[in-house]
């Protein structure tokens, strides 16, 4: 059986894994050991996505010498459009993220904003598809408006009084390598492809223009604090930065949570999701446990195809190890979980509530 050799060979890789960069039983003793483990995963984890490599190709100090994010100067941006909607106003921006590189996002300010009041400010990362636009429900297309299947959170936090962040993120919406591209489509492999043999990943390029993001938010007069948000390549986005920029105080991730040993060879998922050496050393519940103590919420549907081999349960085992972690804590109510009986589609239940309790300002 040739093609099992093939299972084998790599399931094998995966199960001879160490405890080096994996959160074990040893770990979960006592806080000081967590922190300890945590430390280590994390600064492995910036390391295999290469965000020293785009630090210095952008020239910029990302972490300090303790291995937290740097506090670095707000972006330049340029604004567009201003066009009043329903409820909210939806700017069109430009922001230079490093220098000579452009990314456009819309942003969205709630009627009645209060620009000398601090606010929760939300950073909405997109999945696969039109980009920006099918976060906030913006549907030139509408067959798009089919596919998005009501996951247009950006639009639903703004109607519920949050300023609103939406970009495009490398190879997306605006954002595509070819001008002419379909509408719609991604240019994933091409640019992982490019930035992996360039000594980048792309994934490590989605996580440099988010912390960018957020230090332009911090700038503002009106930013208390800043929350993500994401759906499928958006959860994977959200997981990703929340667990490696610990200034956002709390996130929500749909349709995203599974484990790597589940889901590698089996899952059809774009190879952004796939960051050379990632499978190797850890766990996605490795990487998901350094967003603890902060609250997390974790949506994934019973029949969700991205779930992995094993279903739901792949997605279980996983939220069992981030539980242990935030036990360590004495945190375990900040691990919120909304799995439910529906496929690969944004639900949303919980996120509202989830946020008006977890993003209070002080
Ligand atoms: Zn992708």
């Amino acid at each position: 059986m040739l093609n099992q050799e093939m299972r084998d060979f790599f399931e094998g890789i995966l199960a001879r894994r160490s405890n080096e960069y994996r959160v074990s039983d040893e770990d979960l003793a006592s806080v000081e050991a967590l922190c300890g483990k945590q430390t280590a995963i994390r600064t492995r984890l910036k390391d295999l996505l290469k965000l020293d490599a785009i630090a210095a190709e952008a020239g910029m100090e990302r972490y300090d010498s303790e291995g937290h994010v740097a506090k670095l100067p707000a972006p330049t941006i340029v604004v567009n459009e201003r066009i009043n909607c329903d409820g909210y106003v939806r700017e069109h921006w430009m922001m230079e993220v490093m220098p000579g590189i452009h990314m456009p996002l819309y942003v969205l300010v709630p009627d009645g904003f209060n620009n000398n009041k601090k606010h929760t400010v939300v950073l909405a990362a997109h999945g696969h598809g039109p980009g920006k636009d099918g976060t906030i429900g913006n549907m030139p297309n509408p067959i798009f408006g089919q596919i998005n299947r009501g996951s247009s959170y950006g639009e639903q936090m703004v109607k519920a009084g949050y300023m609103v962040y939406a970009p495009d993120m490398w190879g997306f919406g605006e954002r595509r390598v070819l001008d002419r591209s379909q509408y719609g489509a991604s240019d994933c492999t091409k640019l992982s492809d490019a930035a992996e043999a360039c000594g980048f990943t792309l994934l490590g390029l989605f996580v440099w223009d988010h912390m960018r993001i957020i230090d332009y938010m911090m700038a503002q007069p009106y930013f208390g604090n800043v929350v993500m948000m994401g759906f499928s390549g958006g959860g994977e986005q959200t997981i990703f930065t929340t667990a490696l920029d610990e200034r956002i105080v709390c996130a929500y991730a749909g349709g995203y949570l599974h484990q790597f040993k589940g889901g590698m060879l089996y899952n059809h998922m774009c190879s952004c999701n796939f960051v050379p050496g990632l499978f190797r050393d850890m766990e996605l519940s490795d990487v998901a446990g350094l967003i603890a103590p902060r609250p997390m919420l974790y949506e994934n549907g019973f029949q969700d195809g991205l779930n992995g081999e094993g279903g739901i349960c792949n997605v279980e085992e996983a939220a069992d190890r981030i539980r242990k972690v935030y036990a360590v804590y004495g945190k375990e109510d900040a691990l919120v979980t909304n799995f439910w009986d529906g496929g690969h589609q944004y639900n949303g239940s919980k996120t509202l509530d989830f946020f008006s309790t977890n993003a209070q300002l002080g």
